[in-house]
């Protein structure tokens, strides 16, 4: 941790400082210039909130160096994470899984018909909405059980594992047996009860980023979940709020490369939600692919008109298609295989 002195604190200032960082356990190196004293703190392995430094006289900023996430940070395993699914899938590999679907489950023939067109064109797993956060009590919250088991079904049907998001605690044991990975959505990446039972559970989790969460406050989440012994965490870009309104979202592809460089763990983009608008879908999966995504989440349907969510940012099927093919030829630019 660095603490900067005011420009002329006095020496009794610095002297108090210095005693305090002493006390909480740090051994202290002082630096000090033509006109100002900075103290470089080393080694406490005590948890403080960096604000009580500020406040003492004479101190002008802190800075943390060292992250507050041990075990989701990059130098936990800095050859990085491969998170592995059954069929020989693996996330954060040399190839990129394409995660594709519609937002919700809604019947047999919209999942079964949406995953043959999203198997054939390429995608490893299918994602399908159970139980689904909307904004409003009014709209269309998901058919739970009997989406999963229509879900699997069509999973099985295809040879594509399935993804869905898992809304709350109790949710848990019933899941487990239908899906590959759990989703946790962006409203919920800090619902803290929620990420110590996933902590518990020994299946992959896929965290997204929350809609005003920082790149930090996304580590610190999967730090929760992996304080547990779950180390199965996959993470997510799916755009954040911002003042822009021509999209629902702002895709922030810098957060892929600055993840993989905090974090060894694999990333995802979700370029639906990110952008909200269909037609905006393809360019930013491309862009992601290039900025070294490790796997894709797209929201794909049958019939996006018809779509009881997300129809606007959903895409057909054919265009679906499209892209994949594009995106083979982004990968090998980038050293992966798709
Ligand atoms: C979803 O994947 O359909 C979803 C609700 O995503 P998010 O949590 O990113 O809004
Ligand atoms: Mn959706």
């Amino acid at each position: 941790m660095i603490v900067a002195m005011q420009e002329g604190a006095e020496e009794a200032l610095i002297q108090q400082v210095i005693d305090h960082l002493v006390r909480m356990g740090f051994e202290v190196h002082r630096s000090t210039g033509a006109r100002m004293t900075v103290l470089g703190a080393v080694g406490s392995g005590i948890e403080f909130d960096i604000r009580n430094l500020e406040l003492l006289p004479g101190v002008q900023e802190v800075h943390r160096i060292s992250s507050p996430y041990k075990l989701a940070g990059r130098s936990f395993r800095p050859e990085g994470t491969i998170v592995r699914l059954p069929n020989n899938i693996a996330v954060g590999g040399n190839e990129i899984i394409v995660m594709a679907g519609p937002c919700s489950v809604e019947s047999r023939e919209q999942i079964l018909s949406t995953a043959e067109s999203v198997a054939k064109a390429g995608a490893k797993v299918l994602r399908g909405g159970a139980f689904k956060p909307r904004s409003s009590p009014y709209s269309f919250q998901g058919h739970g059980e009997e989406a999963l088991k229509l879900l699997r079904e069509a999973g099985e049907k295809y040879k594509l594992l399935v993804i869905s998001e898992v809304m709350e605690i109790s949710q848990i044991p019933l899941m487990l047996p239908y899906v590959d990975i759990l989703q946790v959505g962006a409203r919920n990446m800090q619902n803290f009860n929620l990420l110590r039972e996933l902590g518990k559970i020994r299946k992959p989790v896929l965290l997204k980023r929350g809609i005003a969460a920082t790149l930090e406050e996304l580590l610190l989440s999967a730090e929760y979940i992996m304080a547990g012994g779950n180390y199965e965490v996959i993470l997510c870009e799916r755009g954040i709020r911002t003042f822009e309104t021509y999209t629902r979202n702002t895709m922030d592809i810098s957060a892929i490369p600055i993840i993989h460089k905090l974090s060894h763990l694999p990333m995802t983009a979700d370029p639906s939600h990110g952008t909200g608008r269909r037609d905006k879908v393809a360019p930013m999966a491309r862009a992601s692919i290039a900025a070294g995504a490790d796997a894709l989440l797209i929201e794909v349907h049958c019939n996006p008109d018809k779509a009881l969510s997300d129809g606007a940012q959903s895409l057909f099927p054919e265009q679906f298609a499209k892209l994949m093919d594009e995106l083979r030829i982004i990968a090998p630019a980038v050293g992966r295989t798709i």
